[in-house]
């Protein structure tokens, strides 16, 4: 008789009392190591960008393959485990890390290849977006991805995704032509607009709701591999001046420009004269992938005076690591943002005032320009938000030793101001744990329903529920 060895949390809560023979069985059906606390690799497969977490899974399982994802979740079905999957750990909510239960990480399947005739990148589920742009980039191409360049493929792609080629190109999900996804009967199946429509219409912002993705298809296109762009700052003294100028900049520019502006105070980097260090300023962050760059800055230089620029010409990978060391991992995380139709100067004055509020040493706030291509790319995906022109929001952000109740509070404040200025709809990649199940439902507006029926044709028994979850339809209350 085999010993009882592993309580692991339960899908319908309790504990599942796993014996050595069972996790033996688990083992023996993969390659990939399966982990418990105090193995090699453990620390680095359970930690969490966002270290508000405070969730450690009983076991993790590294998969090299589909064939290793399909047992693992044949294996968490049929013992009712609670079950998660970590791609690049980002989540704000955390929805990587099952607490007591069965961690999927994917990071060991993190493969690129591009075909470069085909314009096609077939992307494993554990790559960060440098991968990514790094092997696209060698031919000199590129698909929609994020700013920060150790954030992950999967959980960016399956909620949406923008970035700087949003604006041509659409959400990083619009630039999907297949999956290979393992659905919660263990079946690994493909999904694309030929077949399995309706779960690949889901899964295009449903988020890991309906399955596993083993495998990302991405549409590529010729950017760069130069660009003009960069960060650039000015003294929050002249935050209206350069908000107006952001105004009618993003009223104007070409798809190939896309600008962010943001408040905060200046962090003590290098490139911050010292002076500035910690005081707070006005910034652009901006992306230019055509060949009219210079001509398009130009009301952007004319502000003149800047306590720095570093906007220039530099390739498209550097330009998409370079915020990477203002958002590191490790640090407490709280944000909020709203979808907006437009920027109304009431709602720059709302914004200003509020971003003043949040800003500490390493919190800030920013609106990011997303009009063009997704206001038209409507193929059908669950992504919806079709109506969204910037993206607007708080990001307080603290040590662990510090107390972060006065940023919570100031984001929040922030957030109930700019709330009546939104589209309706917000962005399910920054929803934060303690956002409730109409925040998500409110994601995805009049696409939700028929994102419940996929569910309940899908993942019937909600295993997939350690996510921004979608309940099937008809059990909205029955499943936790
Ligand atoms: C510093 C920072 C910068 C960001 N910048 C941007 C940005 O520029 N643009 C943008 O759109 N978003 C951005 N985000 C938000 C980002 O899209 C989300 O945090 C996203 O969830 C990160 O994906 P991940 O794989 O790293 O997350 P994880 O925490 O690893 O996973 C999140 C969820 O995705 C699902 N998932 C992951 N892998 C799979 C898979 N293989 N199959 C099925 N489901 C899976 C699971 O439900 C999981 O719970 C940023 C976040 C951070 C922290």
């Amino acid at each position: 008789m085999s010993t009882r060895t592993f309580d692991v949390a339960g899908l319908e809560g309790g504990r599942v009392g796993l014996t050595s023979a069972q996790l033996e069985q688990l083992s023996s059906a993969i390659d990939g190591p399966l982990l418990t606390a105090g193995d090699e690799g453990w620390d680095g497969a359970v930690v969490v960008w966002n270290a508000t977490v405070a969730k450690t899974p009983a076991l993790v399982v590294q998969p090299t393959s589909a064939d290793d994802v399909a047992a693992v979740v044949r294996f968490a079905s049929e013992h009712g485990l609670l079950l998660s999957v970590k791609g690049g750990g980002h989540n704000i909510a955390g929805t990587a890390i099952a607490e007591d239960g069965l961690t999927l990480d994917m990071s060991r399947m993190r493969d690129v290849t591009v075909d470069p005739a085909g314009r096609l990148a077939h992307v494993g589920p554990g790559c960060l977006l440098q991968d990514v742009d790094r092997a696209t980039q060698a031919h000199g191409l590129a698909t929609v991805l994020g700013f920060v360049s150790e954030t992950g493929v999967a959980g960016l792609t399956l909620g949406g995704g923008f970035g700087y080629l949003t604006r041509r190109f659409g959400w990083a999900t619009d630039n999907l032509g297949e999956v290979e996804i393992v659905t919660a009967d263990g079946k690994i199946r493909t999904a694309s607009r030929a077949e399995n429509a309706d779960l690949f219409w889901a899964i295009r912002g449903g988020g890991g709701n309906f399955g596993v993705v083993t495998r990302f298809t991405f549409r590529l296109h010729e950017v760069g591999p130069m660009v003009t762009g960069g960060l650039v700052a000015w003294s929050a003294d002249r935050a209206d001046e350069v908000l107006e100028t952001y105004r009618e900049l993003t009223a104007s520019a070409p798809r190939e420009l896309t600008a962010a502006v943001m408040i905060r105070l200046a962090p003590p980097a290098p490139f911050v004269p010292e002076d500035w260090h910690l005081k707070p300023v006005v910034a652009l962050l901006v992306c230019h992938s055509g060949p009219t760059a210079e001509a398009d800055l130009a009301p952007l230089r004319a502000l003149g005076d800047p306590i720095f620029s570093l906007v220039g010409e530099k390739p498209y990978v550097a330009l998409q690591s370079m915020v990477d060391n203002l958002q590191p991992k490790g640090l407490h995380q709280y944000w909020k943002a709203e979808f907006l139709p437009d920027l109304p100067s009431e709602y720059l004055n709302t914004f200003r005032d509020a971003a003043l509020r949040v800003a500490s040493p390493l919190s800030f706030s920013i609106i990011f320009h997303l009009a063009g291509a997704l206001n038209e790319h409507d193929d059908g995906s669950a992504v919806g938000n079709r109506d969204a022109q910037f993206i607007s929001g708080f990001t307080g952000t603290w040590p662990p030793q510090a107390n972060g109740d006065g940023i919570m509070a100031a984001v929040r404040q922030g957030w109930e101001e700019i709330r009546p200025f939104s589209t309706g709809g917000n962005y399910v990649n920054f929803q934060l744990a303690e956002d409730d199940a109409t925040r998500t439902s409110g994601a995805y507006r009049g696409n939700f329903e028929r994102l419940q029926q996929a569910k309940a044709q899908y993942d019937p028994d909600n295993l997939f529920r350690v996510n921004r979850n979608i309940r099937p339809l008809g059990q909205e209350r029955t499943s936790s």
